[in-house]
């Protein structure tokens, strides 16, 4: 599943190739794709015909177009879910149709912009902008507005976020995961912060310092711009970016996926474990488990 730095990839695409173009045509052939529409495939192509794409715009995993210029609340915008394989391509309007397109749109200077989604969980979406409800003023796609801010926004507030995490008190991966908490950090990005923290997932958040939480949030946005810097992370081959081009990065990641491999601090091998229906992966010697890291406290106590 993309997280923020793969989904900040296919924006830059976008932006690149088609916020500037007019929608001449629109197809969408998969009702799966048009789900969350109310009126359906029709309702999409009659709100996005004709319009041109102004913006290509992003929180935390959320990606969404804006539609000639207007940037204000109850304006239209294109909310792409890409769910978990969805890809956006941009290509020449002639090239031959491909396995799992499910929704396209003619763009005026010839090219055609394509929704691929081999697994189907993904889809357009034709709503209006809101408010973002956590105050910060940002328009949203109206089904997002309740998503959190993401590290990489200006409005973003790592002091206030991790006073939020500290007091909801719960298991600290869950809560680096709840995208009304702190947006765009998955499971890969979370392990991966959570290593470099050397703070078990399972521990509860009230016992971790607000210095170290807000070292948690700085470390979970470090890893995504270093995750960025290599054009997104992949585990399933599913994800492409705009242009057509995987965006691999998995080789640099310290814990995610390398179970049974040594630590690279420490040599220790890396654990999996279940965790919210997925798996956390941890270093059991820098990443003491709850139960642990009191005993190691009450030691240092004696
Ligand atoms: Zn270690």
């Amino acid at each position: 599943m993309p997280e923020l730095p793969e989904v900040e990839v296919v924006r830059r695409g976008l932006e690149t190739h088609v916020v500037g173009r007019r929608i001449d045509r629109v197809e969408v052939s998969g009702a799966r794709t048009a789900r969350r529409q109310p009126g359906g495939p029709a309702e999409i192509v009659a709100r996005l015909g004709g319009r041109t794409v102004s913006g290509a715009r992003r929180r935390g995993k959320y990606l969404w177009l804006t539609l000639d210029g207007d940037h204000t609340v109850g304006a239209d915008c294109l909310l792409v879910h890409l769910g978990m394989s969805g890809q956006m391509l941009v290509t020449d309007a002639g090239a031959p149709p491909v396995r799992h397109l499910h929704a396209r749109a003619g763009l005026d200077d010839g090219c055609e912009l394509r929704f691929v989604d081999q697994r189907t969980f993904g889809g357009w979406t034709v709503v209006p902008l809101a408010e973002a409800l956590d105050g910060t003023g940002v328009l949203l796609p109206a089904p997002a507005a309740h998503i959190g801010a993401d590290p990489f926004e200006p409005g973003f507030d790592p002091l206030a976020t991790a006073r939020t995490i500290r007091r909801r008190d719960t298991e600290v991966k869950r809560l680096l995961l709840d995208q009304t908490v702190v947006s765009g950090i998955g499971n890969i990005y979370a392990d991966e912060a959570l290593w470099r923290s050397a703070i078990h997932g399972r521990r509860r958040s009230g016992t971790v310092t607000l210095r170290a939480v807000t070292g948690l949030l700085d470390h979970a946005r470090a890893v995504m711009a270093d995750a960025l810097d290599a054009g997104g992370t992949s585990f399933d081959a599913l994800y492409v970016n705009v242009n057509g081009a995987s965006g691999y990065f998995d080789r640099s990641l310290d814990v995610y996926g390398r179970a049974g491999r040594p630590c690279a601090r420490c040599g220790s091998p890396v654990v999996r474990e279940d965790f919210m229906n997925r798996g956390s992966h941890f270093c059991p010697v820098c990443q003491p488990a709850p139960r642990r890291a009191r005993a190691a406290r009450r030691a240092v106590v004696r």
